[in-house]
């Protein structure tokens, strides 16, 4: 890695300035009532990009009442379904106008590749928002012909105030498959960007407010889970929360969610997907996708390919290809091009990864390639290759979320079957095969929320995801996703004539 490492000790200077670094509570940006403030780090060099508001308990009060007013007494939810619409399009068409701006600023707090940003991300957002402002008026209850002499029919009413936490891995994008459905169904929003990333949401939210958006509709609140997300989840006013994140701390949401006042919850939380890769593989194309499964956005991904299981027969060849492959991956300043990985997103999971790997040799497996740190400064991790990796290994339990691929040797399908499922997730699943058998055997008995068939992360706006077990409730995307902002509302009339 000695290009790229020499490279990492000059970072590029982002080509953006912070423009906005405050809370954003009723159309205002605004300090924190209590004043204090957090740094947010570059991750290329751990250095402070800025300061923002550390939102707590009396912010989310004070947002929370906020969005409360604004739903109900409007005009959002009573709006018609096309004006709703109209602002959602032109609020796409700002992003996409704003598109660099928007994907530096992402790649600034994020470490995120910025080729990555600009080319897919800020696109798949500007593409979530069309998609959902295509529903909007496109959302509406049924006629039911009931047991008599009844009119019965259905409203599909917005819940109210919704309560959404994201992540930091795709800051842009979690911000989409949450915001979008919230506003297409007419609701209002409190969110909670992750500490670590609070800065694009700002960004986009102003844009937001240009289209149209009315004040109070969303409000954007950054600040530590414990304090300001727990607070979120708390309360009383708030109708329903969205979240993504850990597992652990997706079933405090829910304890929380449900110890206040039983609001409904959704949860998108983590995952030890498996990947496999069958004996007909055609061995170069498997090592290549599995290879972008694992590794893709520096490995922080929930979805990620991250117990890569190969078949007896390929092994051998796979393994090779693989590292190989490994090796060549350009690490580097995420905002050079032609970079592969930029940095993990802070010291914290540059440390777990880091002792992850120590477990992963302790426990017996074979370090292929990497295994360190690059460079000496922020926060890059050497792509990493482990293989003879056994089921009961930790680093095959545990979500890692960095660039470590796991390697495991398997021989007959029923027994890869077995293997893929015994875990306490089901969030997704790779298949690399051109048998239409096994890809179909192997798709009906893996328990997941997606399988991906020769292909992965593959995230079009209209195909629903989430997690089955312990990797989720719920599924976000596609027309799936409106039930969880809706309310049914179930209208019977007494016919007079029931003749007619
Ligand atoms: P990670 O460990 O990858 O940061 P988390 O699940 O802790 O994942 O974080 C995801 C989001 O959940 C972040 O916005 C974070 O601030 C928030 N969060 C963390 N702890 C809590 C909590 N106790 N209550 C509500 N939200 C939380």
């Amino acid at each position: 890695y000695t290009t790229a490492a020499a490279a990492l000790e000059e970072p590029i200077k982002p080509p953006v300035n912070v423009k906005y670094d405050k809370l954003l509570i009723n159309g205002q940006f605004v300090d924190a009532a209590s004043g204090k403030t957090f740094p947010t780090l570059d991750p290329r060099t751990g250095e402070v990009i800025t300061h923002v508001p550390e939102g707590d308990a009396e912010d989310i009060n004070r947002a929370v009442s906020a969005a409360r007013k604004a739903f109900d007494e409007g005009p959002w939810p009573k709006m018609t379904a096309y004006e709703r619409q109209r602002i959602l399009l032109r609020f796409a068409d700002l992003v996409e106008k704003h598109n660099d701006e928007i994907a530096a600023l992402e790649t600034w707090d994020s470490g995120k590749l910025f080729e990555q940003c600009a080319k897919i991300e800020v696109p798949m957002f500007v593409r979530l928002f069309r998609y959902y402002a295509g529903w909007t008026d496109k959302i509406h209850g049924m006629t039911i012909p009931g047991d008599g002499p009844h009119h019965v029919q259905t409203l599909h009413e917005p819940i109210g105030v919704c309560g959404q936490i994201i992540p930091w891995n795709f800051p842009l994008v979690m911000f989409a498959w949450k915001v979008g459905p919230a506003l297409a169904c007419g609701n209002t929003i409190v969110l909670k960007t992750a500490e670590q990333t609070p800065l694009s949401a700002l960004l986009v939210s102003k844009l937001l407010h240009e289209a149209g958006l009315p004040d109070g509709v969303l409000n954007i609140v950054s600040g530590f889970g414990p304090t300001a997300g727990a607070a979120l989840c708390s309360h009383m006013d708030v109708d329903k929360i969205a979240f993504t994140g850990s597992t652990e701390t997706g079933k405090i949401v829910l304890e929380l969610s449900a110890k206040s006042n039983l609001k409904p919850v959704t949860l998108e939380l983590g995952g030890k997907s498996p990947f496999i890769v069958c004996e007909d593989a055609d061995v170069d194309k498997a090592v290549e996708l599995a290879h972008f499964a694992l590794f893709f956005n520096q490995g922080q991904c929930c979805c990620a390919g991250s117990r890569t299981y190969v078949h007896e027969k390929v092994y051998d060849e796979f393994l090779e290809k693989a590292k190989a492959r490994a090796l060549q991956r350009a690490v580097g300043d995420p905002f050079k091009s032609g970079m592969e990985q930029g940095p993990q997103i802070d010291s914290e999971q540059f440390e777990k990864i880091l002792k992850y790997i120590r477990s992963g040799t302790e426990s017996g497996a074979t370090l292929e390639t990497g295994g360190d740190r690059l460079g000496t400064k922020g926060y890059y991790v050497q792509p990493t290759v482990f293989s003879n990796v056994k089921d009961d290994m930790l680093i095959a339990k545990d979500e890692i979320f960095g660039p470590v691929q796991t390697i495991l040797k398997f021989n007959e399908l029923n027994d890869v079957i077995k293997r893929a499922n015994n875990t306490r997730y089901g969030l997704a699943a790779g298949v690399f095969t051109s048998n239409l058998d096994t890809a179909n055997t192997l798709t009906r008995a893996l328990r997941a929320g997606t399988v991906w068939i020769n292909c992965f992360d593959t995230f079009d706006a209209t195909i629903p995801f989430g997690g089955y077990k312990m990797s989720g409730i719920g599924r976000e995307k596609g027309e799936y996703s409106l039930k969880n902002y809706l309310q049914v509302k179930a209208v019977v009339t007494a016919l007079k004539n029931p003749a007619w």
